[in-house]
């Protein structure tokens, strides 16, 4: 083949090669229409994460600020790396008169999670679950440390176990 035809030939193949990609190139640049990549951070106020997203261990509060995490401590002794501990005190419940145990914070070190879910899989009382936070750069460590229970929040008044 003689050298311009060498041109011509190579000049076709790029551009029947280039066909898809320019034209996702050119109409895109001014419609924005078919767009699908994401621009992490821009996109920050408007992403929602999947449904199956772990992102972080939370706890569930109902409108009333009231949760479901009785302070047994199941979690704490399922989790393999120390993440979660429960401070807990006693209080007299007045309908049986016994002391009874009373979250007093639910705290999740979050920078030593491994999102391995076996503290959500022991509670029995389904208190926590995954969160779909994603956003945890921090310049400062013990910002990772959250207390799950929300302040003022509190067991649903004579909330009962289930049996698992
Ligand atoms: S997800 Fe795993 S590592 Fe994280 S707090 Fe729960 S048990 Fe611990
Ligand atoms: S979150 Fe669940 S397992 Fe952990 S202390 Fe509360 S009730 Fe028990």
């Amino acid at each position: 083949m003689s050298y311009f035809g060498d041109i011509t030939n190579a000049t076709k193949t790029l551009l029947t090669g280039m066909k898809i990609t320019g034209k996702y190139f050119f109409v895109n640049l001014f419609t924005r229409k078919d767009v699908i990549t994401q621009q992490y951070p821009d996109n920050k106020d408007k992403l929602v994460m999947f449904d199956r997203f772990k992102g972080e261990v939370v706890m569930y509060h109902d409108e009333n600020n009231h949760h479901r995490c009785d302070a047994c401590t199941m979690c704490e002794l399922a989790c393999p790396n120390g993440s979660i501990e429960i401070i807990w005190d006693k209080k007299i419940d007045e309908e049986t008169g016994k002391a009874k145990k009373e979250l007093v914070n639910h705290i999740y070190h979050l920078e030593m999670c491994t999102m391995c879910g076996l503290c959500i899989e022991a509670c029995p009382s389904d208190a926590i679950m995954w969160g779909q936070g994603y956003h945890h750069t921090t310049k400062d460590r013990s910002n990772l440390t959250k207390s799950l229970n929300k302040p003022g929040s509190s067991l649903i008044p004579g909330y009962k176990k289930p049996k698992k």
